[in-house]
């Protein structure tokens, strides 16, 4: 049978479950809100949702608020992130990553990963310390934990602060502790794609209530806690999450450890098969990784272990048989316009320049995995074993026929324009 790409028929049509999911839970507890009129940030269901994240992430606070971009800026903020001081971070990333502390007037310094577990690696971090750094933006990417032993002490040694991105990586844990209390704040995302989402949100979690206070007030007006209502402390704005959120949050969250469970037996299944194809090859999770919630699973292609394809006509084959595979980011975040010269970034905010040159950079490990990543999102492990088995078995018919491919004149070229 030939590849669908090339007219054959595909080994699958139905789709894959549906992200964002949502039952009668979410429709009940959106209308009691609804009905309540009380509609703004004040909700009781706003920090009854604070006081479960922080409970499942063993952490004595957290404070929402309307997404994981402000959650971070907030984080890094309330850490005394400010004009000129450097923040270590990750290139292969969501952009909101190194925006959060450009919006802190900081600077960005990006540091290679480790290419097994695609997150910042200590390592690289510590090479990049300066007397000007004061913090370093770990990213849990994909749900896979970052060396938090490592980072650990490394901030403790330099006297850094240590804030966690965990966008991907609601209920992840690292030997036992879940990610967000290792360092001194974990930020987290509801954004439409993420593991719990209401479209929009954000989190703050951290073991600081002095950290806690500040996030607060500042996501409120500058108010206290305890103050009155046109009481202000300290410069602050609006970024209250809703009733209507945070009533959806709650359904979301006590939905995240069954749907974990599926992902994790599914990836462990799909892992197993996929052995047979020595051309895409899925890591070992780091042995400390005692939860995973596999947000993205990134799967590594060589065109050798298919007849010399390259990644982009693989993937579009794969498309073809009805596997929603996507290349990763198309490059490391340092060659966005952003952070180029002509970006005009150079010279934005009094005080700052970057210690690194952006033009001039290419850290090898995140720029391969940029080459040669092909991902799966989390929506495709909700199903059960059948839909793994129509993965494999799409990969496998690819690999016997991808000859064919090379053949037909002008497929290869014309995809890869
Ligand atoms: C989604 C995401 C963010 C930003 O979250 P928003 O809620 O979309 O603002 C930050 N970091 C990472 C790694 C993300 O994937």
């Amino acid at each position: 049978m030939s590849l669908a790409l090339l007219g054959g028929v595909p080994v699958r049509t139905r789709p894959f479950p549906l992200w964002p999911d949502y039952d009668g839970q979410e429709e009940a507890d959106l209308l009691r809100v609804l009905h309540s009129r009380a509609w703004g940030g004040y909700h009781p269901s706003v920090a009854e949702l604070e006081r479960s994240f922080a409970e499942l992430h063993q952490v004595p606070h957290a404070v929402s608020c309307v997404n994981g971009t402000v959650a971070l800026e907030v984080a890094l903020r309330g850490v005394g992130v400010g004009p000129g001081d450097e923040v270590i971070v990750s290139p292969f990333t969501f952009v909101a990553s190194a925006t959060a502390i450009l919006l802190c007037q900081g600077a960005p310094v990006f540091a290679d990963i480790d290419p097994q577990t695609l997150n910042l690696s200590p390592a690289a971090a510590e090479a990049e310390i300066t007397p000007r750094t004061r913090a370093i933006v770990v990213v849990h990417f994909g749900g896979h934990p970052a060396d938090m032993d490592a980072f650990q002490q490394l901030a403790r040694r330099h006297k850094l602060a240590l804030i966690e991105d965990a966008a991907h990586a609601h209920g992840a844990s690292w030997r036992g502790i879940p990610v967000g209390g290792w360092g001194d704040a974990g930020t987290f995302s509801f954004q439409a794609f993420k593991l719990m989402t209401a479209g929009e949100g954000g989190m703050i979690v951290t073991r600081s209530s002095e950290l806690a206070d500040f996030s607060w007030s500042y996501c409120n007006q500058g108010r206290r806690r305890d103050g009155g209502w046109f009481e202000h402390v300290r410069l602050g704005t609006n970024y209250r999450m809703t009733g209507f959120q945070s009533a959806m949050l709650g359904a979301q969250l006590r939905r995240l450890p069954q749907q974990t469970e599926a992902r994790a037996a599914n990836v462990c299944y799909l892992r197993k098969g996929l052995r047979d194809y020595p051309g895409l090859t899925l890591a070992d999770d780091d042995p400390r990784v005692s939860g995973h919630p596999y947000y993205l699973v990134t799967l590594r292609y060589d065109p050798e272990g298919f007849s010399g394809v390259p990644r982009d006509l693989a993937i579009k084959a794969l498309q073809a048989e009805g596997i929603p595979v996507k290349p990763t980011y198309p490059y490391p975040l340092y060659r966005n316009t952003l952070f180029r010269k002509d970006g005009n970034l150079l010279g934005r905010y009094k005080g700052w320049s970057a210690s690194q040159d952006y033009e001039n950079l290419a850290l090898p490990a995140a720029e391969q995995v940029c080459r040669d990543g092909i991902w799966l999102s989390h929506n495709v492990f909700l199903g059960d074993r059948e839909d793994m088995d129509e993965i494999l078995h799409a990969i496998g018919k690819l690999h016997r026929h991808a000859s064919s491919l090379l053949d037909v004149k002008g497929v290869a070229g014309q995809e890869l324009e």
